[in-house]
C-alpha cells in the first residue's frame, strides 16, 4: 500500500514503523473472514482492513473525528487478523500508533472521559476494587441482570501454597484483578510447580502488567507500571529465578512484549528485553517439565471419572502469545476428554475491559462463543486468562475455570 505520511510522523519513530506496517498490506482482504466485530457488525470500517485505512487517513493528515475513534475503540486487540494475514502486517502495533494518535488530536465527551478514568483507576487499585465488589456484593439483588452477572458467584477456596522450597525457582506475576478475584489460580500454579520440583515465589514488588493503562491509551501509565516490573523482575533473575510464570495469557502477551515497548528507553531496553526472554505462560513451563509430568501420572493414575471439557483459547495465547495446541496436549495426557469447539479462533468478548466499554458486541460475542463450547455438551470450560473466565462465567452455570487450577485438582486426586 502507498503511504504519504503527514508532516508531523514523518521522520518520528512512530511514523517510520506506521509507514513500514502499512506498506506491508496488500488490501487482499483475507483478515476480514476471521476478525470478530466485522463478523458481528458487517461493515468494512469495523475490519482490519477498514482500520488500517482509517489509521492511514490520519497519519497521511486527515483529521480524525469521533467516527474514527468509534471504529478503533470497537477493535478487540484479538490479533486474529494478524494470524489470518499472509503478508505479515502487524496489526496490533499500528493499531497502538493509531489509537495513540488519534486519542491526541480528538476529544471524548466529559462523561465518556470520567468513564474511562474511573473504570481504569476501579480495576487498578486493589482497595477500590475490593470495595466495588463488596458493595455489589451486598447489592446484588437490587443490580441489573447484566451487572449481577459480573460479579464472582461466591468466596473462592484458596487452597495453600507448597510450604517446601526447591533449588528451582521461579517468580510468579500476581496481577491487578486476578488476586482478587480469583486467588486459588495462582496458588494451583504453584501446587502444580511444586510437584514438579519447582518452587513458585510471589513477588509483591511488581504490580499490574500495565496491559490495562496501555489497551485504554494512557501510555504514560502503561510505560511506569512496566519500569516498575522490570526493576522488580530483573532483581529476582539476578537472585537466580529462572522465569517470570504468568497464569494469565492477556498479562503474559503484553510483558512478553515490555522489550519491544521499551526498547528506546537506554535505562530499561535491555532489562526490558531480559525480563521479556524469561517470561513464560503457566502452559509453556508444565510443557517443558512433560516428562516428570509423565512420570507423576505413571506413579499415581487419576483416579475416574475425568471430566468432560470444552477448551477456550484466549486470543491473548494464541494469537498473542501464539502458544498454540499446548493446553490442550497436557489436558490430554491427563485422559481428559476434549469435546470440539466450533471457530476456536475467535474472539470471546472480554478484552481487558472491552466487555465494559462495549457491552453490546462483548455480549454477543459471549453468547456465539458459549454456544460453540456448550455444543459438545462439557462439563466444564477450561480456559487460561482471567478476563475469558470472568466474562464467560456470566453467560453459563457451567464452571468456567483455569486449566491450572484443574490440573492441580486432578493432581491432588
Ligand atoms: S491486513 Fe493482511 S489480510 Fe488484511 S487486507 Fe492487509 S494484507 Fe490482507
Ligand atoms: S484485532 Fe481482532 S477485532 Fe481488531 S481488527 Fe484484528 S481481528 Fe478485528
Amino acid at each position: 500500500m502507498q503511504t504519504q505520511l503527514a508532516d508531523f510522523m514523518r521522520g518520528t519513530p512512530e511514523g517510520e514503523e506506521a509507514d513500514a506496517i502499512l506498506r506491508a498490506c496488500v488490501h487482499c482482504g483475507f483478515c476480514l473472514a476471521t476478525c470478530p466485530t466485522y463478523q458481528i457488525l458487517g461493515s468494512e470500517l469495523d475490519s482490519p482492513r477498514g482500520r488500517i485505512y482509517l489509521m492511514k487517513q490520519v497519519l497521511e493528515g486527515q483529521a480524525p473525528t469521533a467516527r474514527t475513534r468509534l471504529h478503533l475503540d470497537r477493535c478487540l486487540t484479538c490479533r486474529n487478523c494478524e494470524t489470518t494475514c499472509p503478508s505479515g502486517v502487524q496489526y496490533g502495533r499500528l493499531l497502538d500508533i493509531g489509537r495513540r494518535v488519534v486519542e491526541r488530536r480528538t476529544r471524548r465527551s466529559l462523561p465518556e472521559r470520567a468513564r474511562r478514568v474511573l473504570l481504569q483507576k476501579g480495576l487498578l487499585n486493589p482497595r477500590l476494587f475490593t470495595l466495588g465488589l463488596r458493595a455489589g456484593g451486598a447489592l446484588r439483588p437490587l443490580l441489573p441482570a447484566a451487572l449481577r452477572a459480573k460479579l464472582p458467584a461466591r468466596e473462592e477456596v484458596v487452597p495453600a501454597w507448597p510450604a517446601r522450597r526447591h533449588a528451582r525457582r521461579m517468580v510468579a506475576l500476581a496481577g491487578c484483578v486476578q488476586p482478587l478475584l480469583k486467588p486459588a489460580i495462582n496458588a494451583a500454579a504453584a501446587r502444580v510447580l511444586d510437584r514438579l520440583g519447582i518452587s513458585l515465589l510471589e513477588s509483591e514488588e511488581a504490580g499490574c502488567c500495565g496491559a490495562l493503562s496501555w489497551h485504554m491509551n494512557d501510555e504514560d501509565a502503561g510505560l511506569a507500571a512496566m519500569r516498575r516490573n522490570v526493576d522488580a523482575w530483573s532483581r529476582r533473575l539476578d537472585e537466580g529465578a529462572e522465569a517470570i510464570v504468568i497464569t494469565a495469557s492477556g498479562c503474559g502477551a503484553m510483558v512478553k512484549e515490555y522489550g519491544y515497548h521499551l526498547r528506546h528507553d537506554p535505562a530499561y531496553a535491555a532489562r526490558a528485553a531480559r525480563v521479556s526472554a524469561a517470561t513464560l505462560d503457566i502452559a509453556e513451563v508444565v510443557q517443558r517439565e512433560i516428562p516428570r509430568l509423565r512420570e507423576i501420572l505413571r506413579k499415581r493414575p487419576l483416579s475416574h471419572p475425568l471430566p468432560r471439557l470444552a477448551w477456550h483459547a484466549p486470543c491473548t495465547l494464541q494469537h498473542g502469545q501464539k502458544v498454540i495446541g499446548v493446553v490442550e496436549g497436557l489436558l490430554a495426557l491427563t485422559g481428559c476428554e476434549l469435546v470440539p469447539a466450533a471457530e476456536p479462533h475467535l474472539c470471546c468478548g472480554s478484552a481487558g475491559a472491552y466487555a465494559l466499554l462495549q457491552p453490546e458486541i462483548a455480549d454477543a460475542l459471549k453468547a456465539r462463543k458459549l454456544a460453540n463450547l456448550i455444543a459438545g455438551r462439557p462439563q466444564a470450560i477450561v480456559t487460561a486468562n482471567i478476563g475469558c473466565l470472568t466474562h464467560l462465567q456470566s453467560g453459563t452455570d457451567l464452571p468456567v475455570r483455569h486449566w491450572i487450577e484443574l490440573l492441580d485438582e486432578l493432581l491432588g486426586r
